[in-house]
């Protein structure tokens, strides 16, 4: 009787040691910027796709790229495009499940808007995602370059600062 006391308090005290744990993780993933590993990847990665438009495009382009925790979940980033301000608006909390899928799908697709953004190409054709989109994606190494997905993903006008 006594020892299975002690196992169903020890039970208890670990698994709410292990709930405390992952409250804790969680919330000091909504508090906190992405880790720096996660930071110099995409540094990375933006510095390659830099390149690729150099040598593909001849164009010298130095673009924000903004994490953002407010933006709609279904979203992993956005094209924005403001008048002459372009930026890259990347969904922070997609990081914490899909890291890589970020930097190897999400940023080149988004810089492809960009750089259609840059030939002053404003198709709304498939929300942006013209042929000429996805050959650029596919020119800076964009795994998947798939024309046909369903979220609307660039933003063009006067936006203001809501990322
Ligand atoms: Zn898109």
């Amino acid at each position: 009787m006594k020892n299975i006391f002690i196992l169903f308090i020890s039970t208890t005290t670990i698994s709410l040691i292990l709930l405390t744990y992952i409250i804790y993780k969680q919330n000091s993933f909504n508090n906190h910027p992405l880790s720096s590993k996660v930071l110099v990847k995409i540094k990375q990665k933006e510095f390659r796709i830099k390149k690729l438009i150099m040598q593909k495009y001849n164009q010298n382009i130095s673009i924000p790229i903004i994490i953002s925790s407010k933006m709609q979940n279904s979203l992993f980033g956005m094209a924005i495009y403001d008048k002459d301000n372009i930026r890259i608006v990347l969904n922070k909390d997609r990081f914490q499940e899909s890291e890589q899928y970020m930097i190897d799908y999400v940023l080149p697709h988004e810089y492809a808007h960009v750089l259609m953004f840059i030939f002053n190409d404003f198709t709304k054709k498939n929300s942006g995602h013209s042929k000429r989109w996805q050959n650029i994606c596919l020119q800076l190494e964009g795994k998947k370059c798939d024309r046909f997905v369903k979220d609307n993903d660039i933003l063009m006008g006067k936006i203001g600062t809501i990322y």
